[in-house]
């Protein structure tokens, strides 16, 4: 079968023949029907060699959905062409993280050698995959594949990062989101069906910025020092509840700080090469406001997300592209020129 590689340090990702996976017990085959692409791969493919875990040669693809093709020995609870999404973030199931269903903090898959489908396991960019554990699998019933498949990833770590913010985000509040690309354009849908907040979109790209009003940002604009202002005037001098950052990068990482009120949240989600720092202390965010920096999301986090696309509550835009033009996405992906999510369809 075909599939979307990362094959040695340095490299492009390359589509490649490879050999069919089999089911063993307790394994699942999927028929891939979308395998979105994260900005997550793009730092994974910008890693050097001595930070690099993930394997060689690598197949891509940490968003995906599938039809179910074949069952290992012993697999209940799926039955042969039931439409999924797969639950990315693999955990033992057993620790008591995954009890809580929090696999992505699994206290044991390091030791364990468990990693997720596309970032150490054989992932979704490929015409098939194996997922380890029936229970890895939501069902999607008629959702479109091509856009259920980002709610893995783009829908369920926004929505895992929000959640945590609801309590300060109640009617008369302001949330602001930096970076409006794959996870940010659904951020924005996210807090407008859950909470009372305004939103505020920031991004450098007018396209960017003009997809965040499409999706119900009250205010797009252009991410610099000088959105400090517009956003205090917002806000009556205090800032906003919640700042989301999505960047990650030096510039939004000094920026978030001049955004967020006292008391507020402000949560680092994007994650850029070079280990930019957000300055914590004294004087360096305003008084009592709690940082966070999750990682993807449970898997009954992952379950309501998909029930959220359902009730039309949210919606990923996507562009579209074939297995063969994985590497030309990629590309796109590296030079900004996407917008919403880029999404293979084998
Ligand atoms: P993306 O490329 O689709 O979107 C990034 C957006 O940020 C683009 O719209 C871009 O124009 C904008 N941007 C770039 N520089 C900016 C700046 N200085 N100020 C404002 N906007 C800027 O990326 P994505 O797939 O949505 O991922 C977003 C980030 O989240 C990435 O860093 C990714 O690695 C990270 N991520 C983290 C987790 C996690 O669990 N913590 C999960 C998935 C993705
Ligand atoms: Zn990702
Ligand atoms: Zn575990």
């Amino acid at each position: 079968m075909k599939a979307v590689q990362y094959r040695e340090i340095g490299g492009r990702p390359e589509v490649v023949e490879v050999e069919d996976p089999q089911p063993g017990p307790g394994q699942v085959l999927l028929d891939v029907t979308a395998a979105g692409l994260c900005h997550s791969d793009e730092y994974v493919m910008g890693l050097p060699e001595e930070e690099y875990v993930y394997g060689l040669p690598l197949t891509l693809g940490h968003e995906g959905a599938g039809t179910v093709a074949a069952l290992g020995e012993g697999v209940t609870g799926v039955e042969v062409g039931d439409s999924v999404v797969v639950y990315g973030p693999w955990g033992c199931g057993r620790c008591v993280r995954c009890s809580a269903g929090q696999e992505n903090y699994c206290e044991r898959a390091a030791e364990l050698g468990i990693a997720p489908p596309g970032l150490g396991a054989p992932g979704a960019m490929a015409e098939r995959m194996l997922v380890d554990d029936a229970r890895h699998l939501v069902p999607i019933g008629d959702l479109d594949p091509v856009a259920a498949a980002p709610l893995t990833d783009a829908g369920l770590t926004p929505y895992h990062a929000i959640k945590r913010s609801l309590p300060k985000l109640g009617a008369g509040s302001t949330a602001v989101v930096i970076g409006v690309g794959g996870l940010g354009h659904v951020a924005v849908q996210i807090l407008s069906a859950l909470s009372g907040a305004r939103v505020v979109a920031l991004d450098i790209g007018d396209d960017k910025l003009e997809l965040a009003r499409r999706v119900g940002a009250a205010e797009a604009l252009k991410s610099s020092p000088e959105a400090v202002e517009p956003v205090k005037e917002m806000t009556r001098g205090r800032g906003a509840d919640v700042v989301l950052d999505f960047v990650g990068a030096q510039a939004t990482l000094d920026l978030a700080p001049q955004l967020v009120r006292v008391g507020g949240d402000l949560t680092v989600v994007g994650i850029t090469a070079g280990a930019p720092t957000l300055k914590v202390g004294f004087g360096t965010v305003p008084y009592e406001v709690s940082t966070l920096v999750p990682y993807w999301g449970s898997r009954d986090e992952l379950v309501e997300v998909v029930e959220l696309a359902q009730r039309g509550q949210i919606s990923v835009h996507t562009e579209r592209f074939s297995l063969d033009e994985a590497p030309e996405a990629y590309r796109r992906l590296h030079e900004g020129s996407l917008t919403g999510r880029g999404v293979v369809v084998p």
